[in-house]
């Protein structure tokens, strides 16, 4: 994922933690609607206790009624034609004005109302018929009547309760009492409450609320229509049904139901005995209200610690970028001094290059000019002498002086030859060595370097002291390089004796290992320490122009090397230089046979 949309999208872990925080809240939520329905719950089933016994009071207040009506005297005269019915109705009036029921009233045995405590209204029962009327029929089979009906004279709803008035065991007629219940629903609906009692066919006949009564809790079917109309229980009521729509079944009796949008938790009970069932119904609001309450303030909440996370990270991530942003101007930065230091190294370098090179230059200059001069010194003085020695020579020869001329010639013999052990030399250094070997007794060769410096040595003034072994020691090169390797040293350290009081030579000879070592001591000037390093080069030398060219040690490292030996210098401790001569071989058993 690119960083544009990584920072766009939620991370996995808010959006999960998101996820979880809704979770709990939509769970809590549920917790308390579930903990306040349950308190719901409870308190309905508390009120239903108590409307169903305000129910059951107000039916039984008047239950006894009936009966002693049917034992009454007059009643029974009534119904026998013995006595005459307004005396019984201003009987029943007056009984009625103590006992408080809507009506009393006595029918013969075809359900026609002989007298009735309300013989005064003009919607008296009297002289109606009412033995389509299922209490009625039921009093007249002997049995107690009980009955909840809309009036059929006065239109207005009541509970008529009926009683069999026997005579012997012949049933005369039937005593009947209609209780008044608008007080009852009056009372449960001042209350606040929504109390519903159905009967069989499910039909609200009581209720809190005006326009749900003689509503039906389910569709009623056409056989039931045709007998509530038989017995005319609800008059001209149409019947409808309360669309109460079911929600959810709690349990037996216990439903959540909605009705025009409102949502309600209806409880219902049964009245077994009167084939009843009484509802309560309590609005669901408050419960959902404090839901919904606890759902939005954790919606909320959750969103805002979300908010606040994400701010968080967000500040977190500036705070990163801006740290890195740092870190790269820095590494920029610094990456900017190295790469100036590497340029002013670089500069250095070529510079020091250049000084070098200009050193390197000047020095092979240098050296090249006091090899010059070195050469035209040596060359010079031997060619002015031949050239003086043939200007004699042919002075001579015109004088006829030829002893003179002779020894002018013989001279000049001998400058050429110094002139060619000059150009020898040079040659030495020009060519390589060549590579025809052979044994040579290391002391013989150095008693014949010794004799060619012998007057050399006699005119320093040199002791030469000698410490040579007496088994020949054998090396493999060639006689003339290694003679003039010796020579050489031997030269040197004569000349670096030259103005010393003490004037000792000392050469020694010893066998270490495969190797022989020869030494060559002297006690002169040494060899200063800064020389030390320079000695072997090509042309370096300390001495006046005209006295060296600066190759003999040269030379004879490069002799010795090509051997496979190595040459060295050490200042003695008493003053003067030693130069060892390491050689491969060793000393031959016999009398030089290797020779
Ligand atoms: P040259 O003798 O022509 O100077 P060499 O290469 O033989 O050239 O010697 C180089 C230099 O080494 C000499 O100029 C001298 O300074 C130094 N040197 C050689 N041998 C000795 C020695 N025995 N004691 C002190 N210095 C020496």
């Amino acid at each position: 994922m690119s960083r544009m949309s990584q920072k766009h999208v939620l991370p996995l872990g808010i959006l999960l933690l998101g996820t979880v925080a809704l979770l709990l809240v939509w769970q809590t939520s549920r917790w308390v609607y579930q903990g306040t329905l349950d308190g719901l719950i409870a308190s309905g089933n508390d009120r239903m206790t108590l409307y169903t016994g305000t129910l059951r009071s107000a039916l039984d207040h008047y239950a006894y009624l009936p009966y002693v009506l049917s034992t009454n005297q007059q009643v029974l005269d009534l119904l026998q034609g013995k006595q005459s019915a307004s005396e019984v109705n201003i009987a029943l009036e007056h009984l009625n004005m103590e006992a408080g029921c809507e009506a009393l009233y006595i029918m013969n045995d075809l359900g026609t109302t002989l007298a009735s405590s309300n013989w005064r209204d003009p919607l008296s029962f009297v002289g109606h018929n009412y033995g389509f009327r299922p209490y009625f029929s039921r009093s007249k089979a002997g049995e107690r009547g009980r009955y909840f009906a809309i009036g059929a004279t006065t239109g207005q709803p009541g509970f008529f309760m009926s009683h069999s008035v026997w005579q012997g065991d012949r049933i005369i007629g039937v005593a009947a009492v209609k209780v008044d219940l608008t007080d009852l629903q009056d009372e449960w609906r001042e209350g606040g409450e929504t109390v519903l009692v159905s009967d069989t066919n499910g039909v609200f006949f009581l209720s809190s609320y005006h326009n749900w009564r003689y509503r039906t809790l389910e569709p009623l079917t056409e056989a039931q229509r045709i007998l509530i109309q038989a017995t005319r229980q609800y008059g001209r009521q149409p019947l409808d049904l309360l669309p109460l729509e079911g929600v959810d079944l709690l349990a037996d009796g216990q439903r959540i139901v909605s009705l025009e949008g409102t949502r309600y938790l209806m409880m219902s009970r049964s009245l077994y005995d009167l084939n009843w069932q009484i509802h309560y119904l309590l609005p669901l609001g408050p419960a959902q209200e404090r839901a919904r309450a606890v759902l939005i303030i954790g919606v909320v909440l959750s969103l805002l610690v979300l908010a606040l996370g994400m701010y968080l990270r967000e500040r977190r991530q500036k705070l990163i970028s801006r740290r890195k942003a740092r870190d790269a101007v820095a590494l920029v930065e610094m990456n900017k001094r190295l790469q100036e230091e590497i340029d002013e190294h670089n500069r250095t370098d070529k510079a020091l290059r250049e000084a070098q090179a200009e050193l390197v230059q000047s020095s092979k200059l240098a050296a090249l000019g006091h090899m010059a001069a070195g050469i035209v010194h040596e060359l010079n003085q031997p060619i002015a002498a031949i050239r003086t020695h043939a200007a004699s020579g042919r002075l001579l020869l015109e004088r006829q002086e030829t002893d003179k001329l002779r020894s002018s010639l013989t001279a000049i013999t001998r400058m050429t030859e110094h002139l060619g052990s000059i150009t020898v030399q040079l040659k030495t250094f020009a060519h390589k060595s060549p590579t025809f070997r052979e044994s040579i007794v290391l002391q013989e060769c150095l008693e014949d370097a010794l004799t060619m410096t012998a007057a050399l040595i006699n005119e320093a003034e040199v002791s030469l002291i000698k410490d040579l072994p007496d088994t020949p020691l054998v090396i493999h090169g060639n006689r003339g390089r290694v003679n003039q390797v010796l020579v050489n040293l031997i030269r040197n350290a004569v000349d670096a004796m030259r103005v010393q009081t003490v004037k000792k030579l000392h050469v020694s000879m010893i066998v270490d290992q495969q190797q022989v070592v020869l030494s060559i001591a002297d006690s002169g000037s040494g060899v200063r320490d800064q020389d030390m390093e320079e000695i072997f080069t090509p042309f370096f030398t300390t001495k006046e122009v005209g006295e060296g060219l600066g190759l003999g040690l040269s030379i004879s490292y490069r002799i010795i090397t090509d051997l496979g030996g190595s040459i060295r210098v050490l200042n003695n401790e008493e003053g003067g230089a030693t130069f060892m001569v390491i050689f491969p071989g060793g000393p031959v058993v016999g009398d030089g046979d290797g020779r």
